[in-house]
């Protein structure tokens, strides 16, 4: 095991709850969480269906090492059909929640239908309550999160919530769980917004008791610790600078997507890195790092935890800022600084918190701000549609004001909350939107590293980095070093990342791990722990399937290869400075080549062959 076996099926419509077994033949092929929930969905719901639709579903799923032991094992996901893309959706948390669900008895969590008023789900162990949340919707995640612990006098409650912008159709509203743990991507939030479930509360007490060999389990688990504690990234870079280790990194080669990715280098990249973060501010001499923090049963803990300056106008008159919170990881700090040219710490702290506060996706607030930017700059939205801000690059006033109306589903920034895909068809632009299939690019310009365009026009939920993560062989000579400016070999190398990547995210495990841990050695921890033979190879082809299996999803919704792609700007305008000088991405080179090692037709459709071979 240590499936539970059980799935949670909450129907909101009839507010009933009814436990069923777990699907163990489909658990054997998609091991958990994101493959197995995808699984469930793509037999359940239409691919076709409006994702904010009643018929839409959302499934909370745990993997079979989620709430072990081993290292990083504390992970949970989101799955749905995304309102921003119109693909599968995965989205993925860190935190306790995951493993609270575990030690509640559950593998997952399938809601349907949709209430007929604001509800939460209350779960203690075997016992599960929807009940009324009237009072809660219009409500923050921190507020919900502190009005629940009150409510149930627990302490312990562990709790996934929904802020304001779900509730007002933000497009990319995210899920927040521990306060500043987020399923963040392609607007998951917003549909459990629109089923009008606000909040999900567990307690679980029964632990995990049901490891298939226990002392060869903790062997692996204690072999797997020593192998990251060794490895320099996720020994020493993660836990001392979190992901912000990459800032400066990334910005050397020429890969920082830059003013709505005009260009690939920030200036103000010091600022606002890792290194920056421990520094003592000149206006109270604190750092704005308090301290690192790492998720259940994690030992890397790249978590960062923040605070702002005093007298910092952002938090001026807000007296719940002025304690520490979750601070910057690289994929904010990018996206609310070098794409807005904010170089100011202090104000992406502050709309970081914001983030998490109100739960939002930070890529795609501060991509969709940086594409209104670029479109301000240039005449086409004006002082009238902004409600009179001024929206410059690189104005950390400008950008705060917008943040904050977009929180509130005020004027402009209702706008912003819609991406920046819509944003910039609606100012009859579409070309500023810097996005693939809807979603907007995470921190690697793919000029500067050529695999992780592929990677991106590929992705099955949108531009997206977790999906195939070759900057690391790209960059980082992990696990050995690729040139980022070739295209040669990138194909083979992105579905390698692909598929081991969908693995590891139905595994419970975090992705971060993979900095120094590969699938040997996560493979003898999985098959010591779960029934079944979980070899390296084993692992590899359930990546596959998973891959071909959300491909099917996505052309059964009406995605097509035409949305294997990337923005004009990226294939057309050569960067202009750091190594890639001259570049633009040649996604024309690898695309084909990579259909036809992913075994598909020419149009990149998957062969009835090729999915009667993984016994989709
Ligand atoms: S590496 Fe970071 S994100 Fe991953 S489980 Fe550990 S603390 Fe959480």
């Amino acid at each position: 095991m240590t499936w539970t076996r059980n799935v949670l099926r909450v129907n909101l419509t009839s507010r009933t709850c009814r436990k069923e077994p777990l699907n163990m033949e489909w658990a054997k092929l998609y091991l958990g969480q994101r493959g197995l929930a995808t699984k469930y969905l793509a037999e359940e719901i239409d691919p076709k269906v409006d994702a904010l639709s009643s018929d839409n579903k959302l499934i909370m799923a745990t993997g079979p090492l989620t709430g072990t032991p081993a290292s990083t094992g504390g992970r949970y996901s989101v799955i749905t059909k995304s309102p921003l893309t119109g693909t599968v959706a995965c989205s993925n948390s860190g935190g306790f929640i995951g493993a609270e669900m575990k030690f509640a008895g559950w593998d997952m969590i399938i809601f349907e239908g949709k209430a007929s008023s604001p509800v939460y789900l209350y779960l203690e162990n075997e016992s599960a309550e929807i009940l009324p949340a009237d009072d809660l919707w219009g409500k923050t995640v921190w507020e919900t999160d502190e009005t629940l612990h009150n409510m149930h006098q627990d302490p312990l409650l562990r709790i996934a919530t929904i802020g304001r912008p779900a509730e007002q159709g933000c497009l990319f509203a995210g899920i927040i769980n521990d306060l500043h743990r987020a399923a963040g991507r392609s607007g998951v939030g917003t549909v459990m917004a629109s089923k009008n479930l606000k909040a999900v509360a567990v307690r679980g007490t029964r632990g995990i008791s049901n490891i298939k060999d226990p002392a060869a389990f903790m062997r692996a688990v204690k072999t797997g610790k020593e192998i990251l504690a060794e490895g320099p990234v996720t020994g020493e870079g993660l836990p001392t600078y979190g992901t912000q280790v990459l800032m400066n990194v990334i910005n050397e080669v020429g890969a920082m997507p830059t003013r709505n990715m005009r260009e690939v280098q920030f200036e103000g990249a010091e600022k606002i890195s890792g290194e920056a973060m421990h520094e003592p501010r000149e206006s109270d001499g604190k750092p704005n790092l308090v301290t690192n923090a790492g998720c259940f049963s994690c030992t890397i803990a790249c978590g960062r935890i923040s605070t702002i300056s005093k007298g910092h106008f952002t938090i001026e008159n807000k007296p719940q800022y002025r304690g520490a919170s979750g601070g910057l990881e690289y994929e904010s700090a990018w996206a609310l600084g070098s794409d807005t040219g904010v170089d100011d710490l202090d104000t992406l702290t502050y709309i970081n918190f914001l983030c998490n506060e109100d739960g939002i996706d930070p890529i795609t607030l501060g991509s969709t701000i940086a594409a209104a930017m670029e479109m301000f700059e240039k005449g086409i939205i004006t002082l009238e549609d902004t409600g009179g801000v001024e929206l410059n690059f690189g104005s950390s006033e400008a950008l705060t004001q917008i943040a904050e109306m977009t929180m509130k589903g005020e004027g402009f920034g209702r706008e912003i909350g819609l991406g920046s895909k819509r944003l910039c068809e609606k100012y009859g632009h579409p070309e500023f939107s810097m996005t693939v299939k809807g979603q907007e690019f995470p921190a690697y310009d793919p000029r500067g590293i050529q695999g992780m365009g592929l990677g991106y026009a590929t992705s099955n939920r949108g531009a997206c980095h977790l999906r195939a993560y070759t900057v690391a062989s790209e960059v980082l000579a992990i696990p050995e070093k690729t040139d980022p400016l070739a295209t040669d070999g990138k194909a083979a190398l992105v579905i390698a990342f692909q598929d081991s990547a969908a693995a590891v995210d139905s595994s419970g495990l975090c992705a971060f791990s993979t900095f120094t841990w590969t699938l040997s050695d996560i493979a003898p921890q999985i098959a010591a722990a779960c029934d079944g033979d979980w070899t390296e190879e084993k692992l590899m082809e359930t990546g596959e399937r998973i891959w071909n299996l959300e491909r099917k999803f996505n052309m059964e919704a009406g995605i097509t290869a035409e949305d294997d792609t990337l923005p004009q700007r990226l294939l057309k305008d050569a960067a202009k400075t750091g190594p890639a000088k001259g570049k633009v991405n040649h996604l024309d080179k690898m695309l084909p080549e990579y259909y036809q090692l992913r075994g598909w037709a020419a149009d990149g459709t998957p062969t009835e062959k090729k999915l009667s071979g993984l016994s989709i």
